[in-house]
């Protein structure tokens, strides 16, 4: 179970689609009321958090705060006034947000997307065209360039164009715009449908300076976005296949505790017909019976999963399934999100050609995040292991400790070893894949008892020592971070045993 707490940020793909979610009372209220949250999750060896608590009611003052202290003590994230709302992430953090990044580009590659990059700055006429000049100028970052009678002199600007259409930019606060331009610049015919970009762009959201926190509400952050154009009838096979990866990968983190919410047609303010709105809420009405309302999980396991529906709440725009998950204090947080679009496609005259040579045809859009904003997923990842990273995404995975300085040549040894094929490479130039870990080593001439406890207070998955001993037995003495029993294992068992939970994610 998720048992977690995390403060809300907004994040979702579409204009007018930043919706807060119901915070029924902060976190420290929540704690004094049912007295039973401790904020530290009950990590298993293998580092999924089973939900239980201790009983000790230890008062958060908030999960910004509790991450905060996490990230000083293992040196993952920081900001700076320089930069308000723009996270740095350390070098730990960015081990970590790689792995994430890492993790959807496989199975969205796997899905059948395709991964693009795109630009950071467009001119407002773009803006304008999409709609978001309109609607969401506010929370948009200008750009304009320090010289613009450099711009003016090497450009024509027509007489329909005025100097700040043609010279001033807006920073993305989505990718979707991008997006349309690719899919339009082709052309497009049924048989490339759907078309799914997948984009990792950082995007930028003016909020205000007073409301920044944490990684929560920041003014810089990136999604697992995705946007898949299609016809109608593919529209079940792609909810479908973007539910069961919601669900597939919120397990690998041991989350379970999935709610799913239809928002159907506004009463007054929707494009599009009526029938064009029923038959899309339909598919998406059968693709959620078909897909959250077993008693298991697909791994076998877990709560019941249910979806509710919040009739009228769609955006004008087409309607939504917003995926949201609850903590131990009661406060939802929405992570994932499908959107479908009838708007954008004609704003951005996307068309393509229909088996029967037809050319006017406008495709569906329908936009995805998995983890919604990489940033509040890490912080929701910070809440629920409490530091306590599982081996596959930890970044700090072992620390090699020799008991002396005569043991430290096979300690650099086995850390070059296990850090894998980049290291290991004997040509000048390193392999693209393979296996490779966080392995360090600590030869302080301090006592092992004390490394060792550092180790475990740092995070380090697994401690490895190494004194006369093992090197006579030709193995290592090998304890995890919550368990102080040895085993004894060589160089290449050690090596083969972390392939083997980075392949399960654990
Ligand atoms: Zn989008």
């Amino acid at each position: 179970m998720f048992r977690k707490s995390i403060g809300l940020g907004r994040c979702s793909c579409r204009l007018l689609s930043t919706r807060a979610v119901d915070v029924k009372a902060n976190v420290k209220a929540n704690v004094k009321a049912n007295g039973k949250a401790d904020g530290k999750a009950d990590i298993k060896a293998d580092g999924k958090a089973d939900g239980k608590t201790d009983g000790k009611a230890v008062e958060f003052q908030s999960s910004t705060n509790s991450n905060q202290a996490i990230s000083t003590r293992q040196l993952l994230y920081m900001t700076d006034e320089t930069s308000p709302g723009s996270i740095f992430f350390l070098p730990h953090g960015t081990r970590i947000l790689n792995k994430l990044v890492q993790f959807m580009k496989n199975q969205q590659l796997k899905y059948g997307f395709q991964e693009v990059v795109t630009p950071l700055i467009f001119k407002t006429k773009l803006w304008k065209k999409s709609g978001h000049w309109d609607n969401y100028k506010d929370d948009m970052f200008k750009v304009i360039g320090n010289d613009l009678s450099r711009e003016e002199k090497e450009s024509h600007t027509p007489e329909s164009c005025s100097f700040s259409e043609e010279h001033e930019y807006g920073l993305k606060p989505m990718n979707c715009p991008s997006h349309c331009i690719m899919f339009s610049r082709f052309e497009r015919s049924y048989n490339d449908l759907p078309v799914r970009y997948s984009d990792f762009s950082s995007l930028h959201r003016n909020e205000a300076s007073g409301a920044l926190s944490g990684l929560t509400r920041v003014r810089r952050f990136h999604q697992d976005d995705g946007h898949i154009f299609c016809e109608m009838k593919h529209i079940d096979q792609e909810i479908r296949n973007t539910i069961n990866l919601i669900k597939d990968t919120y397990a690998v983190f041991g989350i379970d505790d999935i709610e799913y919410y239809l928002s159907t047609r506004p009463q007054e303010k929707f494009i599009g017909d009526i029938e064009t709105w029923n038959a899309a809420e339909q598919q998406l009405k059968t693709v959620l019976n078909a897909t959250t309302t077993t008693t298991t999980t697909r791994q076998g396991e877990g709560q019941g999963r249910s979806w509710k529906i919040r009739e009228g709440d769609g955006a004008f725009y087409g309607p939504k399934i917003d995926v949201l998950l609850t903590d131990a204090f009661e406060k939802k947080h929405q992570v994932g999100t499908i959107q479908l679009d009838f708007q954008l496609p004609k704003r951005f005259e996307l068309k393509y050609v229909t088996e029967d040579g037809a050319k006017d045809n406008r495709p569906i859009l329908i936009h995805r995040a998995v983890f919604g904003s990489l940033e509040r997923f890490f912080a929701i990842l910070l809440d629920h292991y409490q530091g306590k990273w599982p081996f596959w995404i930890n970044p700090r995975q072992a620390i090699v400790i020799p008991v002396n300085d005569s043991h430290v040549e096979k300690a650099e040894a086995l850390q070059k070893r296990l850090c894998g094929d980049i290291f290991n490479s004997t040509d000048a130039i390193s392999p693209l894949t393979g296996y490779n870990f966080y392995v360090d080593v600590d030869k302080r001439p301090a006592t092992v008892g004390l490394r060792t406890r550092e180790a475990i207070q740092k995070g380090y998955s697994y401690i490895i020592l190494l004194g006369d001993k093992d090197i006579a037995n030709g193995t290592y003495a090998v304890r995890t971070r919550d368990d102080r029993s040895i085993t004894n294992m060589t160089g290449d068992q050690i090596y083969e045993k972390f392939i083997e939970l980075e392949k399960s994610y654990k």
